[in-house]
C-alpha cells in the first residue's frame, strides 16, 4: 500500500508520462500530415514537370528557355524548326532573340518584358521572327519567368504560317467576291436600264400622245390669245386666262418629260426617303394613255396613312410600271368592258408597306406559277422574260418581298411589301 505522498508522486509521474505521450502522438500526427502534404506537393510538381516535359518534347509547339540577357539558352526541335537555327547555333550564344525580331516588333517585345517583370508572365501576342535564312515567319509568342527566378524564363512559340495563309486566302476570296458582286450590280443597273428603255419604247406612242396633248392645248390657247389681243377692245381677263392655261399645260408637258428623263437615266441605285403613294401616282401618270388606249379601267385605292420608306424612286417606279404593263397585257384578249386594273396600297400587320396590282385577266397558269420570276421566263411571243425577275431583284435589294397569286374570282394579283423607314434603320 502506498502512502498518500507516494501515491501523489506516482500519479504525478503517470500524468507527466501521459502528457509526454500525448504530445508525442500530436507531434507524430503533425509530422505525418506535413509528410503527406510535402509528398502531395512533390507529386504535383512532378506531374507538372512531366506535363511540361511532354509539351516540350512533343514538339507540337516551339518552346525556348531564355535569360534576361536576351539569349536563348535551350529550345525544343519545334522552335528550332520554326526559326531555322540548329541547337549549336543557339547554344553558342550568338543567336539572341532580339536579333531574330524585325524592328517593327521590338516595341511589342519590350511590352512583353515589362509584363514579365511585373506579373511574371506575358499574354500571348503575334509577331514575326527572322529565320536563319533571312525569311520571316509569323508566330504567336507567350512567356513566363521560371518560378523563383528573375533571370530565366520560358517562352512558347506557335507557327502561324498556315493560319496567316488561310487568312490571306480568305481576304483574297472576299475581295474577289466583292468585285464579282460589284460587277453583278453594275450589270443589273445596265440590265434594269435596258429594260426600262425597252418598256418606254413600248410606251412611246402613249408618251408621245401624253406630251403632244398639252403641247396642242398650248398652241390652241396661244391662238386664242392672239385672237383676244387682235380685237379692237383689249380683253385682259380673257388673255390672262389663256396664258394661265398655257402655263398649266406647259408644266404638265415638262412634268411628263421629267418623269421620262428620270426613267431613262442610267444611274447607280440611290435610296432616299419617299412616299410609295407618290411613286404610284408618278407611274399612273406615265401609263395613263396606255390604260386608256387598251380600254382598261384603272382604280386606285391608296392608303393615305402609309409610313415613308427608304428606296430608289426610279427602281420602284420600274417595278410598278412592269406590274401595271403586265396587267394591261394580260387583259388584252378579254372583253373590253371587263378590263379592270386595281392598284392598291396598305400597311400590313407587320407594319410593312404593301402594294397590290390586280387585274381581271386569265390569271396565272398553275404550270408556270413557280417560274414567273425566273429570268428569261416568258409566255409572250415578243416577251423578254426579264420584267418580273428585275422586279424581284429590286424589291429584294430593298429588303422586301414580291409574290403573285390568283384572285378568288378571276385575274392575277401581284404584290410586293417593303419595310418602312423605321424598320429599315
Ligand atoms: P415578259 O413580260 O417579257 O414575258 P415578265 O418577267 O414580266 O416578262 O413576265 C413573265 C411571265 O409571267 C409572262 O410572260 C406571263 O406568262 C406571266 N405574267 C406576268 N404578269 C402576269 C399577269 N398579270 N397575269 C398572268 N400572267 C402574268
Amino acid at each position: 500500500m502506498l502512502s498518500p505522498p507516494e501515491r501523489v508522486t506516482v500519479l504525478e509521474l503517470l500524468a507527466s508520462q501521459a502528457a509526454i505521450s500525448l504530445e508525442n502522438a500530436l507531434l507524430y500526427a503533425d509530422l505525418q500530415r506535413e509528410n503527406s502534404e510535402r509528398k502531395l506537393a512533390e507529386e504535383e510538381l512532378r506531374l507538372r514537370e512531366a506535363r511540361i516535359r511532354r509539351l516540350v518534347e512533343s514538339n507540337i509547339i516551339g518552346v525556348f528557355f531564355w535569360n534576361v540577357a536576351g539569349i536563348a539558352t535551350d529550345a525544343n526541335d519545334a522552335f528550332l524548326r520554326i526559326v531555322g537555327y540548329s541547337r549549336q547555333d543557339l547554344l553558342s550564344g550568338h543567336v539572341q532573340w532580339a536579333t531574330m525580331t524585325p524592328p517593327e516588333y521590338r516595341a511589342a517585345d519590350a511590352r512583353a518584358i515589362d509584363d514579365l517583370r511585373q506579373r511574371g508572365s506575358s499574354p500571348p501576342y503575334e509577331k514575326e521572327y527572322i529565320r536563319k535564312d533571312g525569311s520571316r515567319i509569323p508566330v504567336l509568342v507567350g512567356g513566363a519567368l521560371i518560378e523563383g527566378s528573375e533571370e530565366n524564363g520560358v517562352a512558347f512559340v506557335l507557327d502561324l504560317t498556315e493560319q496567316k495563309e488561310a487568312e490571306a486566302e480568305l481576304a483574297a476570296r472576299r475581295t474577289a467576291a466583292k468585285q464579282a458582286e460589284e460587277q453583278l450590280q453594275a450589270l443589273q443597273v445596265e440590265l434594269a436600264h435596258a429594260t426600262r428603255v425597252t418598256t418606254l419604247g413600248e410606251l412611246s406612242a402613249s408618251i408621245a400622245h401624253e406630251v403632244g396633248q398639252p403641247l396642242g392645248a398650248i398652241v390652241t390657247s396661244g391662238e386664242a390669245c392672239l385672237r383676244w389681243l387682235g380685237r379692237g377692245e383689249p380683253q385682259p381677263e380673257e388673255v390672262r386666262a389663256c396664258v394661265q392655261h398655257m402655263i398649266g399645260e406647259g408644266r404638265r408637258a415638262s412634268e411628263i418629260v421629267r418623269r421620262i428623263r428620270t426613267l431613262t437615266r442610267k444611274a447607280a441605285p440611290r435610296k432616299t426617303q419617299l412616299e410609295l403613294n407618290d411613286v404610284i401616282n408618278d407611274v399612273v401618270a406615265l401609263v395613263q394613255r396606255e390604260v386608256l388606249n387598251h380600254r382598261v379601267s384603272l382604280r386606285l385605292e391608296l392608303d393615305s396613312g402609309l409610313p415613308p420608306l427608304l428606296g430608289d424612286r426610279v427602281q420602284l417606279q420600274q417595278v410598278l410600271i412592269n406590274l401595271v404593263i403586265n396587267g394591261i397585257q394580260a387583259m388584252a384578249d378579254i372583253g373590253g368592258d371587263s378590263r379592270e386594273l386595281r392598284v392598291e396600297s396598305h400597311r400590313d400587320s407587320d407594319g410593312h408597306v404593301v402594294v397590290a396590282v390586280q387585274d381581271s385577266g386569265p390569271g396565272i397558269d398553275p404550270e408556270s406559277a413557280n417560274r414567273l420570276f425566273d429570268a428569261f421566263f416568258t409566255t409572250k411571243a415578243e416577251g423578254m422574260g426579264m420584267g418580273l425577275s428585275i422586279c424581284r431583284s429590286i424589291i429584294e435589294a430593298h429588303g422586301g418581298q414580291v409574290w403573285a397569286s390568283n384572285n378568288a374570282g378571276h385575274g392575277a394579283i401581284f404584290q410586293f411589301s417593303l419595310p418602312s423607314i423605321s424598320e429599315a434603320s
